[in-house]
């Protein structure tokens, strides 16, 4: 494999083993969202999907999330005209928009705790929606 294989492939020609290599761990994307009906601007909190471990950022079950959660972005299926439901941060979106993988991001610094490290993953804030209701989701809208 290339050992830069995110600067001289496009999203779609990667490999499965590239495209599961560029996800940093962050977990972000597991945070529920809030969506303005009328501006379609959209809103993190710090509420994350049932079945991701909040300590590890790591999905509880990832093999079988599509018929566990039907609201789990699968990424590799989404149009880029749908990226923006990503967090700006995130090595997919930036890569969409030619941007590079910031240093934090595992495949540079070669360390898969920077991205915890450099608190870009929600490890420390995240809270499982399983101790909220969704009522009180507004409440809980946070910038990233
Ligand atoms: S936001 Fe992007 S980089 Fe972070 S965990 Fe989700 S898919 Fe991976
Ligand atoms: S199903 Fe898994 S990958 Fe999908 S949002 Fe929930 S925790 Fe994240």
């Amino acid at each position: 494999m290339d050992k830069d294989f995110w600067q001289n492939k496009s999203l779609q020609k990667m490999s499965d083993k590239e495209w599961e290599l560029l996800c940093d761990g962050c977990a972000r994307c597991c945070l529920l969202k809030l969506e303005d009906e009328d501006s379609g601007e959209l809103f993190f909190t710090n509420v994350a999907c049932h079945l991701l471990d909040i300590v590890a950022c790591r999905c509880k079950d990832y093999p079988r999330r599509e018929n566990r959660v039907p609201e789990c972005l699968l990424i590799r299926q989404m149009k880029l005209s749908e990226y923006h439901w990503l967090p700006a941060t995130c090595a997919y979106r930036l890569l969409s928009e030619g941007k590079p993988l910031p240093a934090w991001h595992p495949l540079i610094s070669g360390d898969e705790n920077s991205v915890h490290n450099a608190g870009i993953s929600v490890d420390g804030f995240a809270m499982s929606e399983e101790h909220i209701h969704t009522d009180q989701l507004a409440q809980h809208i946070i910038e990233l």
